[in-house]
């Protein structure tokens, strides 16, 4: 049997030269085993529980907790939902000082919630906002800070919640790109009121959809609790215009099997992130990501900014890249700031947005997920050198 393999092979060999090379995506989720998955299915045809707070609900939501070390989680149907109530539950309205390099979402939940946002400009090694900028931002409309923690990158929490706390402000945090990090005080889905997560696709950790609100106290939890059931507090009782933001049983119960993998999933994240870092060290003119600032980082994203002094602009590598089949993504760009219904605000002009502008001309998020091997992570590297190279040659 195994000669006849053996002897059949030369005619299924494939050429050594493929023209177009497999593509690679910027991202592709993580899954666990489909057995597995199916298990929690058979549970959920059996109770016929669905949603409404099952028992996977309130089993994911505990685990939730306790894996990232905070207090409380309260699930939601997707981050943005999350947000909008999150504003909600702390009565957030009039003028909120936030970034504008960030996922649209971020500023959607503020316009959602009629409140005007003032974009301030982002430190250049975590783009995330610079708190030195907060303070000439607040005016007397203003009602909190809401800050993203970009690419996992911890914010400067201390400085933002003293500036807060002298100016009588809430603080909220996008938290959709922080799952898992931590900083020398624990997990940074601890700090400001409140924190929200993404449980999105693309996102370090996924239900397919879903999101949370991390919070500090029980009374806080049963409020959002009922917030994200139309308001709902006993069958007969509604006491606030609430929306329907409930997860579903079965992304709870897909957040279970997530949790369980979530170490493995980082493990392999934190090796490409590093094989990257080595890969591309010598590449000047293009500025590589500083995990540093978080005691234990999340690897979400690998942000490279191809600055002028790289050979080619970005715009040229991004095009460059997707030619060879490797997808990268130019996350963020456009800022917030620049999209229609923002654009007119007077904090939203360029020139008072200097860092954030020009980050979003220069960055590429590369190729990076657990199933990514490191054959990808070098064929990623070489192209991004031989671009480089050809460059210089003309
Ligand atoms: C993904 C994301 C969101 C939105 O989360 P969804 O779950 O997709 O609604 C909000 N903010 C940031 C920074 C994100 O990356």
């Amino acid at each position: 049997m195994k000669f006849q393999t053996a002897l059949r092979e030369p005619a299924h060999t494939p050429p050594a030269q493929l023209d177009v090379e497999e593509p690679i995506f910027v991202t592709k989720p993580h899954l666990p085993p489909l057995e597995d998955f199916i298990d929690t299915l058979r549970q959920i045809w059996a109770s016929k529980v669905l949603t409404n707070g099952g028992p996977l609900h309130a089993a994911f939501e505990e685990a939730l907790a306790r894996y990232l070390g905070v207090e409380h989680a309260v699930l939601f149907a997707n981050g943005t939902l999350a947000l909008v109530t999150a504003l909600q539950a702390l009565r957030i309205g009039g003028e909120v000082i936030t970034t504008p390099y960030s996922f649209v979402a971020t500023a959607h939940a503020l316009l959602w919630n009629d409140i005007k946002p003032v974009f301030v400009d982002v430190e250049p090694d975590t783009c995330n906002i610079d708190p030195e900028l907060i303070e000439s931002a607040i005016t007397p409309a203003t009602t909190a800070i809401l800050g993203v923690h970009c690419y996992g990158n911890p914010c400067k929490a201390a400085r933002i919640q003293q500036i807060a706390d002298n100016y009588n402000l809430r603080v909220i945090y996008d938290g959709a790109h922080a799952f898992g990090v931590t900083d020398v005080g624990g997990s940074v889905l601890r700090h400001g009121d409140l924190t929200i997560l993404s449980f999105h696709a693309t996102k370090v950790f996924n239900t397919f959809e879903g999101g949370a609100i991390i919070c500090p106290d029980a009374r806080t939890k049963r409020l959002i609790g009922h917030l994200k059931n139309f308001g709902f507090v006993d069958e007969v009782t509604v006491v606030a215009t609430g929306i329907n933001g409930k997860m579903s049983e079965i992304n709870a119960g897909l957040g279970l099997l997530q949790l369980r993998d979530f170490d493995s999933v980082l493990q392999r994240r934190k090796a490409l992130y590093e094989q990257y870092l080595e890969a591309l060290a010598a590449l000047p003119g293009l500025l590589l990501p500083t995990p540093e600032h978080a005691t234990k980082y999340n690897y979400s994203y690998f942000p490279v900014r191809v600055t002028p002094a790289f050979a080619i602009s970005r715009d040229d590598l991004y095009a460059r890249l997707r030619r060879q089949n490797i997808f990268g993504r130019r996350y963020f760009f456009p800022l917030i700031s620049e999209f229609p219904m923002y654009r007119g605000l007077p904090s939203a002009a360029a020139d008072r947005l200097p860092v954030a502008t020009q980050i979003s001309r220069e960055v590429i998020c590369l190729p990076l997920y657990p199933d990514m091997t490191p054959g990808d992570v070098r064929r990623v590297a070489r192209a991004i050198a031989s671009a480089r190279d050809e460059a210089n040659q003309q």
